[in-house]
């Protein structure tokens, strides 16, 4: 690979950046006010959740270095990547940011910064929003949320879904849900102090449908379509015995006549939660008419940004709990006049955990249960 001058001087700076900083100094940036400093603006909030993959407590993860794009999507948001994404954003080398976002000098920065993540931390940066905009916030997740760690296992999904009511989620859809089964699964949103919601998932026999495609919700007067997009690719991607009953796939035509249907309601707001991953999204925003937002899942992206498409804004919150997506909306006339963002980094050494959750599921039991060596029918049972 060529390396100019200007690539060189901004590799040596990356460096210098990232290592001859003081430990104290690095530590003295992270407090919980400036991991939560956000430009307050307009009539809703909305906090996004995606790929937890169970993770109720804290973990180092490492952002990839490659993130191969193709076509047109080479080289553009989500397919940047270390020392180029740290570039296109603006963000300085060596910052809670470059760390959180980032693979560049990882090791170093891990050191400082600590883990990331869990439910008990999520909690508070949520419990705080809430209370910034009292009656304005909508928590959604894209899924990949009820499975993936050895307690969800051994539970079948249920601590999660315990959590995800805990922390009063108002809407998901999903992925790995379906490797529990569709009995187990139809159990487990039954659950659900919230909907689970998908449009293209349908009885093959029939083609009902098999859950709500929708659910709209009315927060500080603000009316909002929440519509699901479930994986498309699940009975390819995971085995079919599975899900034997249920056809899959984006289903665009379904969508936008779902997002007609909603749109001949005079909601204000259309949103997708959705598990396409990102390239799909994208071009299902150039495709349907009439979304404005697109949460999305799946591939793991932590876009700092939102990528916009047309008139769609697409998020991408990352994973394992890392991140957890704030977007405030200026709503007026059924449109978005204006909007602030940010994908907050789960700084975990610096978010303290809600003391009634020291006793609760997401955070003291998983690390008990571990510490003690209970076996693994007694913790399923100690956490149900
Ligand atoms: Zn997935």
């Amino acid at each position: 690979m060529h390396m100019t001058r200007r690539d060189f001087i901004q590799a040596a700076a990356i460096v210098a950046g990232s290592t001859v900083l003081p430990p104290a100094a690095l530590a003295g940036r992270l407090t919980l006010e400036n991991i939560l400093k956000f430009k307050e603006k307009g009539n809703l909030t909305i906090v996004h959740t995606t790929d937890t993959h169970a993770q109720l407590v804290p973990i180092y993860y490492r952002e990839p270095s490659t993130n191969i794009g193709v076509g047109k999507n080479r080289a553009q948001p989500p397919h940047l990547t270390g020392r180029g994404f740290l570039t296109h954003y603006g963000i300085k080398p060596g910052s809670p940011e470059a760390f959180a976002y980032s693979s560049v000098d990882f090791q170093t920065l891990a050191r400082e910064y600590g883990k990331m993540g869990g439910f008990a931390h999520i909690a508070t940066l949520l419990q705080q929003i809430r209370a910034e905009r009292e009656g304005k916030v909508l928590y959604i997740d894209s899924g990949d949320t009820l499975h993936g760690s050895a307690v969800s296992l051994w539970t079948r999904g249920q601590d999660m879904v315990r959590v995800l009511n805990q922390l009063s989620c108002d809407a998901m859809t999903g992925h790995w849900e379906f490797t529990y089964g569709e009995e187990r699964l139809l159990e487990l949103i039954g659950q659900m102090q919230f909907p689970f919601v998908a449009q293209n998932v349908h009885d093959t026999d029939w083609e009902d449908p098999i859950f709500e495609p929708y659910t709209i919700k009315t927060v500080n007067g603000v009316s909002v379509a929440l519509i699901g997009q479930a994986f498309p690719y699940t009975p390819i991607a995971n085995p079919r015995r599975f899900i034997p009953n249920w056809s899959f796939g984006i289903k665009e035509e379904n969508m936008q006549n779902i997002v007609d249907q909603v749109r001949a309601k005079k909601v204000d707001l259309v949103v997708v939660i959705s598990h396409n991953g990102m390239d799909v999204d994208k071009k299902m925003a150039a495709r349907v008419r009439g979304i404005d937002l697109i949460f999305g899942g799946h591939t793991h992206d932590a876009v700092p940004r939102p990528v916009q498409v047309e008139k769609t804004l697409i998020i991408g919150s990352g994973c394992y709990g890392k991140f957890l997506s704030r977007l405030d909306l200026d709503i007026k006339g059924k449109s978005i006049v204006d909007f602030s963002f940010k994908l907050i980094p789960v700084l975990s050494r610096v978010i303290p955990t809600p003391i009634s959750s020291r006793e609760g599921i997401w955070c003291g039991r998983p690390a008990l249960i571990f510490q003690s060596g209970f076996r693994k029918r007694q913790a399923a049972e100690f956490i149900i």
